[in-house]
């Protein structure tokens, strides 16, 4: 009986260490997130849907962001991860709210974009893969970095005070 006992336990303890050691990296937190548009439209509004999975741009001056102050986190519109901080948020005047760099480098995905005859790289939500905006190398000081994001595409909540 002891012995099918051991046989067990020597099966099943690596796959209690696999599941353990993907929780410390937080495998499962990064884990990519795929819907059907169908599935995006029951979520989003159609503003959100626009510029998320279609890589809509909203107007200059209209979003909810660019003029926008307070201290807190910035996510994702559509899967929620968290992606821009507002001490990394500047006054671009470009009528977009503008963040110098993302909250982690997980965060973010990078694609190069050939429309509409400029050459610019693309910024995705590095979970649900939806359109963010741009970035470009004419940002403010540590980084020179200027993250043109649609405010659409994002959510904020205030720090806990
Ligand atoms: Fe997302």
């Amino acid at each position: 009986m002891k012995i099918y006992k051991l046989i067990l336990l020597l099966i099943i303890s690596p796959l209690i260490l696999i599941s353990q050691s993907n929780k410390k990296t937080g495998k499962m937190e990064n884990e990519k997130i795929k819907k059907s548009d169908k599935e995006w439209k029951e979520i989003l509004t159609p503003t959100q849907f626009k510029i998320l999975r279609e890589k809509g741009t909203e107007r200059a001056f209209t979003g909810e962001f660019y003029d926008f102050h307070e201290k807190g986190t910035y996510s994702c519109a559509a899967c929620g991860i968290k992606l821009f901080n507002s001490d990394s948020k500047f006054d671009s005047m470009c009528g977009w709210p503008s963040y110098f760099e993302p909250i982690s480098k997980d965060a973010i995905e990078y694609h190069k974009d050939l429309s509409y005859g400029m050459s610019r790289i693309e910024v995705t939500c590095g979970k649900c893969g939806g359109h963010l905006g741009h970035v470009f190398d004419d940002g403010p000081p540590p980084t020179g970095k200027r993250y043109c994001i649609n405010s659409g595409a994002l959510k904020f909540e205030p720090f806990k005070k």
